[in-house]
């Protein structure tokens, strides 16, 4: 009897055992694991990524001096993680605008030198065309921009230098500036976080701008999740923990790869309406096999995930140095989902700024943040003004 007894209490201290282990495991629904940097030993094992946002363009992993480490004589057990504090959205723009400057290929200088030309003959505006052209402008919004300029050359006669850059100034900013709205809607709702979907091809800098993204946010006073719905490029989600990591936002992946992507979407937006955070920002997969997988994918995860709330920005992500050729992909994306707003990323490369005018022109969306660099912080709203002073050189 005694010895029955026994076994009754070792079985059911078994069963409470395994219990509280399955119970204490840190999933999500469908298998999701959430992370948080909060919960790791981060010290000394966080990956390398180049931060090329300083003005000398060194990279570096290295801490900036005001990330929040307690002193280690107030810890108790392993190191506490060394989470970073970025800066600000605000101004970034204007600090990048050197390498945005840079990266223009003389678009900006060259036009300024043919507008200022004692005679300007048909050779001429045709040159002027074509520099546009060149700097993937498009070719319609090319032969207005160069219309509308002889227009003004015709009307105002003599041109000072100053007076060609003003012009070319003002002619430039009508094309970039459209009337809709440039402001990322992050802020909560109805007491939910806003949710931000990045969509895009792959390779175009998704997940690297959905960390930047997450960190500006942070550097900005908000709270973020990530949602690593890229499940079929494997190392999407780790890529996507490591920006978590950095800056503290819970990072919501899969144990496996190739899982449902929806599945991981409904559980980050879960997790971050559980936590009241402030965004929750998903990246997802930008397979082109065939529009119908790319809608049938990319419809679902939005579905699913609005089955919790709502998506507020569905954001393009669009690389600027493949030109007309990134910009037929961009379509079709955005015949899939409702784009909200562009991320031209790479702008700092070799790309010829007149992407921008192409782009919101083609898909009537307003081009929101900028990437202008590999480091985390060099993602930028974008701003209008600094762009085309940026091009002209000023
Ligand atoms: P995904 O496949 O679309 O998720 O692309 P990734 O985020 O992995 O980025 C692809 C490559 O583009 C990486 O090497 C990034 O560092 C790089 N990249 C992303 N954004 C920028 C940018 O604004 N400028 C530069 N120069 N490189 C970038």
């Amino acid at each position: 009897m005694t010895a029955y007894i026994i076994l009754i209490v070792v079985v059911a201290v078994l069963l409470l055992g395994v219990g509280a282990t399955v119970l204490l495991r840190p999933r999500g629904m469908h298998g999701v694991r959430r992370g948080r940097a909060r919960e790791l030993d981060l010290t000394g094992s966080m990956p390398k990524i180049d931060d090329t946002s300083t003005a000398t363009g060194t990279a570096t992993a290295t801490a900036p001096p005001e990330q929040r480490q307690a002193p280690p004589e107030q810890r108790q057990g392993p190191p506490r993680p060394t989470l970073e504090k970025p800066p600000p959205s605000a101004g970034r723009m204007v600090r990048l605008r050197a390498r945005l400057a840079r990266s223009q290929t003389g678009f900006g200088s060259a036009l300024l030198a043919l507008l200022s030309r004692d005679r300007l003959d048909d050779d001429t505006w045709d040159e002027i065309e074509e520099v546009l052209i060149t700097a993937d402008v498009g070719v319609t919004p090319a032969r207005q921009i160069t219309s509308d300029l002889r227009t003004k050359v015709k009307v105002e006669g003599t041109r000072s230098t100053d007076e060609v850059r003003g012009m070319l100034r003002t002619e430039l900013l009508a094309q970039v500036e459209t009337p809709a709205s440039r402001t990322l809607r992050t802020q909560r709702h109805e007491g939910r976080p806003a949710v931000v979907l990045v969509v895009g091809v792959n390779g175009t800098g998704k997940t690297t701008t959905c960390g930047k993204l997450a960190r500006s946010l942070v550097g900005d006073g908000q709270t973020v999740v990530l949602g690593a719905a890229d499940t079929f490029r494997a190392a999407a989600a780790d890529q996507l923990q490591t920006w978590g990591e950095r800056v503290g936002a819970e990072v919501v992946r899969s144990d496996k790869d190739g899982a449902d992507a929806a599945s991981v979407a409904f559980d980050a937006v879960s997790t971050g309406i559980e936590q009241e955070a402030d965004v929750v920002v998903v990246d997802t997969a930008g397979r082109l096999h065939t529009k119908n997988d790319l809608m049938d994918e990319l419809g679902k995860v939005k579905r699913v995930i609005e089955k919790r709330t709502a998506v507020d920005e569905v954001l393009l992500v669009l690389d600027a140095t493949t030109g007309q050729n990134g910009l037929r992909q961009a379509r079709v994306f955005a015949e899939v989902v409702d784009v909200t707003g562009i991320v031209l990323t790479k702008l700092d490369g070799t790309a010829k700024g007149g992407i921008v005018i192409a782009v919101q022109r083609e898909l009537g969306v307003p081009v929101k943040l900028v990437g202008l660099g590999e480091g985390p912080d060099d993602l930028a709203p974008f701003d209008p003004a600094t762009f085309v002073d940026a091009i002209l050189g000023g």
